[in-house]
């Protein structure tokens, strides 16, 4: 019955992150067809946002090479927009954009979510390295203390992804409402254009938090199939 759940969670994970990522690729594209009515490019558009919210200091850099490989860096107060995006004048681009300003508006705000996820990344990034082969190793050596740490670390990652959520979610809702505010977005049209790019992209974190729980029940169905 456990394994059956189990299978079930990690094969719905895999079709869910097949069909974000098909869905995000999808309205990407779709919306690098529509010019924007406001005619500005992501990095203006990065920028507008940015000074109407009073954020300062936050430079609009070009990210490194690849796709969607823009994101806020709160650290180096770096807003970094994909070449695609920091030269658009599409609806992919505003959205993108105001989404990553939406991050430095959060950093503005202080926000607890923001920060919790900045506490949480080690975490994550040793618990995905580490979970699995403490977990496992405990359970070769009938250890539960060694089980209990190899879970506990991969438990950060599911902790990290599913503080991702509430981030994300915000940051895009931070968006359009700077975009419809502002008039850079003007019509119906126009706001479903982006809303279709930023809610397809939440997909992929609902996605990668799912993942993570299924990678969780994995483990510990793993850890106690051998009878402990
Ligand atoms: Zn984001």
């Amino acid at each position: 019955m456990l394994y059956a759940f189990a299978g079930i969670l990690l094969l719905g994970s895999v079709l869910l992150a097949a069909y974000a990522q098909w869905s995000v690729k999808g309205a990407v594209k779709k919306q690098r067809l529509v010019p924007s009515r406001a005619g500005l490019t992501g990095r203006e558009v990065a920028e507008f946002v940015l000074r109407s919210g009073q954020v300062e200091g936050v430079l609009v850099e070009a990210a490194p090479p690849g796709e969607l490989t823009d994101h806020y860096d709160p650290s180096a107060r770096a807003l970094r927009l994909s070449e695609a995006v920091y030269h658009g004048r599409d609806l992919a681009a505003l959205g993108i954009a105001a989404h990553e300003a939406g991050h430095a508006l959060q950093h503005r705000d202080r926000s607890t979510w923001l920060w919790m996820r900045g506490v949480a990344v080690p975490l994550a990034q040793w618990g995905g390295r580490l979970g699995f082969p403490f977990a496992l190793l405990g359970a070769s050596m009938r250890s539960l203390p060694l089980i209990g740490v190899g879970l506990a670390l991969f438990g950060g990652v599911v902790f990290f992804q599913l503080l991702t959520l509430p981030v994300e979610l915000d940051a895009s809702k931070r968006a359009i409402r700077a975009l419809r505010g502002s008039g850079l977005v003007e019509t119906i049209e126009e706001e479903k254009g982006v809303r279709s790019v930023l809610s397809s992209a939440a997909l992929t974190y609902v996605a990668a938090a799912v993942s993570s729980i299924a990678g969780l029940a994995q483990l510990v169905l793993r850890v106690f199939a051998r009878r402990f």
